[in-house]
Order: C-alpha cells, then sequence, then structure tokens
C-alpha cells in the first residue's frame, strides 16, 4: 500500500480538516508516493523514536503532536535531519485526532467504562466533537475515584482540586479531555459533572473547581493522551499489515516523589 493510500485511510478516521486552524498536521516529511513497509505509531517523533523505526523497518511514523509546528527557515534539527536522511515519512495526526470520533476523547471514555457518552464541545461547520461527558457504572468516592484513574492511565502520580465536603459524597458524571482542556471546565459545572479529568490545568481553575464543588484532576498530559495508541493500532490493524506502537515513546515530564 502507497503512503498515500494510508494517508487516505487515516483521514476518513481523523479528517485534516477538522484540525483547528492554528495546527499543522498532515504529512510532514517524506514522499507519499513511497510504498509503506511498516507503520510506528507515536505521540511524539523524536530521534530515539525515528531509530526505532529505522530498526523495525518502518518507515511511515504516525504522530499525534507534530514535528514541525512553527515555520522553519532551516533544515538542521537532529530529528528532521534522520528522517530525510533515512526516508521515513512523518504524518501527523493533531488536533484533528483530539476531535474525531473514536480518537482520543472516544478513546479516553472508554478506557474509564463511561457509558451515555456525550461531545463536551461540537464544531457546528464539521459536526465534529472535542471533550466528552459520560456516567460510570457505579458512582464511587472522590478517593476511589482518583486511584480509579491512576491505576486506568498508568499515573506514577496526579495532581486534583483539594477536596471539598460535598466533593467525598460521589462521583458519578465524569467529564474528560486529553491533553490540555482547561477551557473546558465551566461546560462540566454546567453540565453537573462531579469530576472533570484532564491536563496542563492552571493553578486558579483548582481554585474554580474546589469553590463548585467539583473535583478537577489534571491526570498529565503523556498519560490522557497516549490511551489513544492501543485502540489506533487496532484500528489500523484491521486493514494494514505492520503496525507498531513505538516503545521509545515516553513523557517528557519525569515526577519525583
Ligand atoms: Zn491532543
Ligand atoms: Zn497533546
Amino acid at each position: 500500500m502507497l503512503i498515500s493510500e494510508v494517508i487516505a485511510n487515516l483521514n476518513t478516521y481523523a479528517p485534516e480538516f477538522i484540525a483547528d486552524s492554528w495546527d499543522n498536521v498532515g504529512l510532514q516529511v517524506g514522499d507519499e508516493n513511497a510504498e509503506a513497509s511498516k507503520i510506528l505509531l507515536t505521540l511524539d517523533v523524536d530521534i530515539d523514536v525515528l531509530k526505532e523505526a529505522l530498526e523495525i523497518g518502518a518507515n511511515l511514523v504516525v504522530t499525534h503532536h507534530p514535528l514541525i509546528f512553527k515555520p522553519i527557515s532551516s533544515i538542521t534539527d537532529e530529528a528532521l535531519v534522520f528522517a530525510i536522511k533515512n526516508n521515513i515519512a512523518i504524518f501527523t495526526m493533531h488536533t484533528n485526532l483530539d476531535w474525531a470520533t473514536d480518537g482520543i476523547n472516544d478513546s479516553f471514555a472508554r478506557l474509564l467504562g463511561l457509558e451515555s457518552i456525550e461531545p463536551i464541545r461540537r464544531n457546528d461547520d464539521n459536526g465534529a466533537c472535542m471533550g466528552r461527558f459520560g456516567s460510570l457504572k457505579n458512582s464511587m468516592s472522590a478517593h476511589e475515584f482518583i486511584k480509579f484513574i491512576k491505576q486506568k492511565l498508568g499515573c506514577e502520580v496526579l495532581k486534583h482540586s483539594r477536596l471539598t465536603q460535598d466533593v467525598g459524597v460521589k462521583i458519578k458524571r465524569v467529564g474528560v479531555c486529553g491533553g490540555a482542556g482547561d477551557e473546558f471546565l465551566a461546560e462540566c459545572i454546567e453540565q453537573k459533572c462531579d469530576a472533570f479529568v484532564t491536563s496542563d490545568v492552571h493553578y486558579h481553575l483548582a481554585k474554580e473547581a474546589y469553590s463548585k464543588g467539583i473535583l478537577l484532576i489534571d491526570a498529565g498530559h503523556f498519560e490522557t493522551e497516549s490511551l489513544v495508541l492501543k485502540p489506533l493500532s487496532n484500528w489500523l490493524a484491521t486493514w494494514f499489515n505492520g503496525v507498531e506502537v513505538a516503545a521509545k515513546c515516553k513523557n517528557y515530564w519525569e515526577y519525583k516523589l
């Protein structure tokens, strides 16, 4: 299968046109007329991931975060040079994968076993949806829910807004947004969510959450997005033979207790 054909299929899953206008998605490096040998899936591209691609014979890396984001005036970046020299194509599905049906946010909601999943926000122009609401099958205490999130997302640590007496009662209705989801707290409060799980949260939002009695959890950017890689690779494997999730895909935060 040609890389262009792989891309056409990927665009049925997370179409490039549903990406945010400020984003840079699509084929960033490589020749789309080349035959795709193997596909390596990752959240980020760096030199380690590219070396892994070369080792396993993958000439197409599909990444969530773009390697090229701001306009560049020269090609000296180690990873970019390596990809070009070794004929490795790099394809980015960034905010289009955040917005997509079965993308990051549906994967997140499903991982938590949420029921009656609905979008937090819908784009009226293209129908794509960001963030998800849903209900846990069985309600749990805030402490149980925090433990549940740590276990489901594999978080070494997480931070959450200060618990109020109210929040201690039960968590049933939950909002999720993979990656930086600050802007959706207001909708989660409006929709009477008991908890909202996202990442990259600013301090003042913890105060807002505390005063409104919603449990706000910052579970980490990597942790709330890398969860898409497995379902995405499963889907890819239904029509492409030779898909792997990068073992070198890594969290650039380290935690110290
Ligand atoms: Zn994202
Ligand atoms: Zn992200």
